[in-house]
């Protein structure tokens, strides 16, 4: 394998550096592999999206226990939600958002560089 070539793990062929597909290359036939460079765009949405929701019901999670379990727990008297009433959806969404951008972009960074071969592009 040169720099210029990414060499398929199903068929051995070497495919020039940048194709989406095993073609091969020099007479060898290629067996049609779809070729990813880094992460998918699917895996980078579905990171966000999880983690932008899970991070969401944890936020909605902690305003809505919060102050009834600190009240019994301490004998304080906080507010429902922590006084922040319809304010506690912009707050889930927004942490949700930063926090799913933030692990996708990880994602991003950690595949940055792999070449992946699949023979079946199913859920990728
Ligand atoms: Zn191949």
């Amino acid at each position: 394998m040169t720099d210029n070539t990414v060499k398929c793990p199903f068929c051995l062929a070497e495919t020039e550096y940048g194709s989406q597909v095993c073609t091969g290359s020099n007479g060898q036939h290629g067996c049609q592999a779809t070729i990813v460079y880094g992460a998918t765009p699917t895996e980078l949405h579905n990171t966000f999206k999880q983690t932008g929701f899970s991070v969401f019901a944890v936020v909605m999670l902690i305003l809505f226990m919060g102050p009834t379990l600190l009240n019994s727990q301490f004998d304080w008297s906080l507010t429902p939600m922590f006084g922040t009433g319809i304010w506690s959806m912009a707050i889930g969404v927004v942490l949700g958002v930063w926090l799913g951008l933030r692990s996708r972009n990880a994602l991003e960074n950690s595949m940055r560089g792999q070449v992946r071969f699949f023979r079946h592009m199913a859920n990728v």
